[in-house]
């Protein structure tokens, strides 16, 4: 396994400065997040292409920009974001875009069902022609998305990707808010490719709590190998950063 870092932390900085703040505690590897670039802007991904060449950094995974539709006027915005987003990876050398469903969890099934028709019959095919997988995630009880547990996760998956292609995104900070760990490992334990890493309220874990633990193992037993992305509240100090780091780096050791 393999710590990363979201870069979403300090999606506040220029992106020079958010480069910087990842060396400075001594990453190597990011998830870029969306977050930190403004999406008035298409040719940004050039500016982020050269600011990561020049940093030296390996962006394992990138988290795409999300609009979870509330309505079917707003699937064109949803695509523009989803293709803004892949458009990104493909600039930084991701092979991986962490994905939500797109859908809000307030529409009926129906128009719910025919936004994500809608939504990934466009993005999928520009991830394909880009050579870029999708994974989706997981959200919690109070994201306005739809997702959260295994039911949900299920309906999306049977239209977005009847040929199971896509992987899953392990949010274990939404997980345990959620209370679904167990259910979420036991359904996707095979298909996860990318871990956002925090625990609940996305708050670092900087000891062995049993919850991580259990997660980790379970990982393993699924022969995981991909990344353990730190998905941190944006107002974590530098100092508990680095501190979780530390722990990480020992503690991914004994897996
Ligand atoms: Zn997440």
């Amino acid at each position: 396994m393999k710590l990363s870092l979201s870069n979403g932390i300090f999606s506040k900085l220029c992106i020079d400065g958010n480069f910087a703040a990842v060396k400075q505690l001594g990453f190597h590897d990011i998830e870029f997040n969306m977050k930190s670039i403004k999406k008035e802007h298409d040719t940004d991904v050039y500016r982020e292409q050269k600011a990561l060449t020049a940093s030296g950094l390996n962006c394992l995974t990138l988290h795409s920009a999300v609009l979870h539709v509330k309505d079917p006027i707003e699937v064109h915005q949803a695509v523009y974001y989803g293709k803004i987003s892949l458009e990104c990876a493909r600039a930084l050398h991701a092979p991986l875009m962490t994905v939500h469903s797109n859908v809000s969890k307030k529409l009926p099934r129906n128009v719910r069902d025919e936004c994500l028709a809608e939504v990934f019959g466009q993005i999928k095919p520009f991830a394909k022609k880009l050579d870029i997988k999708l994974s989706l995630e997981n959200l919690s009880f109070n994201s306005t998305g739809f997702g959260k547990n295994v039911g949900q996760l299920e309906e999306v998956l049977g239209i977005i990707d009847p040929e199971s292609e896509m992987g899953i995104t392990f949010d274990l900070c939404h997980a345990l808010e959620t209370k679904v760990v167990d259910e979420l490992l036991d359904n996707f334990g095979r298909r996860i490719c990318n871990v956002h890493m925090a625990n609940r309220s996305h708050q670092p874990f900087t000891e062995k709590k049993p919850e991580l633990t259990h997660f980790l193992s379970a990982l393993h037993e699924y022969g995981y190998e991909g990344p353990i992305t730190l998905e941190l509240e944006h107002r974590t100090s530098m100092e508990d950063i680095a501190k979780t780091k530390a722990f990480f780096d020992k503690l991914l050791k004994e897996y």
